[in-house]
């Protein structure tokens, strides 16, 4: 599999946590993915995708247990 950005093939399976916006609330979801190792490009198969769509449905009907790890904020204008 070459990466479709930067044509390198460099993808490599990945422990990842990604980033999920829930409002203004980043939420971590920690998951195994294809990354290139030269861009960053992250590829996700069905599957993930579904659990990531999953995860967001149980997070926003509050079903899953959520740690507080810190703050996000944004520069005052
Ligand atoms: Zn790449």
């Amino acid at each position: 599999m070459k990466c479709v950005i930067c044509h390198g093939n460099t993808i490599e399976k990945k422990e990842v946590k990604e980033e999920c916006l829930i409002g203004n609330d980043v939420i971590y979801v920690p998951l195994e993915v294809l990354e290139c190792t030269t861009c960053g490009e992250r590829y996700y198969d069905r599957n993930t995708k579904r659990y990531l769509e999953e995860i967001q449905q149980k997070v926003a009907e509050k079903k899953v247990g959520l740690k507080e790890i810190g703050k996000v904020m944004i520069l005052a204008a």
